[in-house]
């Protein structure tokens, strides 16, 4: 089982999953792939800015930027964040649109085996939602 060294199932996955299921069946939901990249995407960012990036933050109430449950009031009803191939990201240091520039060519380069499907900047601005979609577009950018 892969887990990515930054990051504790806490900060991927919404509690009520993990209470449900506990924490070796949650990691089994993440698709590993994403997971890698994740790590990848953290690791490239942690080079040039020396620091992190966010995905939950449960001290103040951020529960459902990774995996979410199947009835999670956050965001869309058929949202890919429920597949374990979806995180939003929030730079440490809060450099949101380079985050997503960042990202957008990492994709485009091909650097990432998995993730390659972004939200648009213009409605997102304070994390840059990156997934997956069964599409060619490298990045496909889609809009809420
Ligand atoms: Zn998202």
């Amino acid at each position: 089982m892969y887990k990515p060294e930054n990051y504790t199932i806490e900060e991927l996955a919404h509690p009520q999953i993990i209470k449900a299921i506990g924490e070796v069946n949650t990691w089994r939901r993440f698709d590993e792939d994403a997971l890698f990249d994740l790590q990848t995407i953290r690791d490239k960012w942690f080079e040039i800015y020396g620091s992190g990036i966010y995905v939950n933050r449960l001290k103040l109430g951020i529960d459902s930027r990774g995996l979410r449950p199947p009835d999670d009031k956050d965001g869309g009803k058929y949202s890919t964040h429920k597949q374990g191939n979806t995180f939003d990201l929030d730079p440490v240091n809060g450099l949101h649109k380079q985050l997503y520039d960042f990202v957008i060519k990492f994709i485009k380069d091909g650097e990432l085996i998995k993730l390659n499907t972004v939200e648009d900047f213009k409605y997102t601005k304070t994390w840059v939602h990156v997934g997956y979609m069964n599409t060619d577009e490298r990045p496909l950018i889609i809009k809420p």
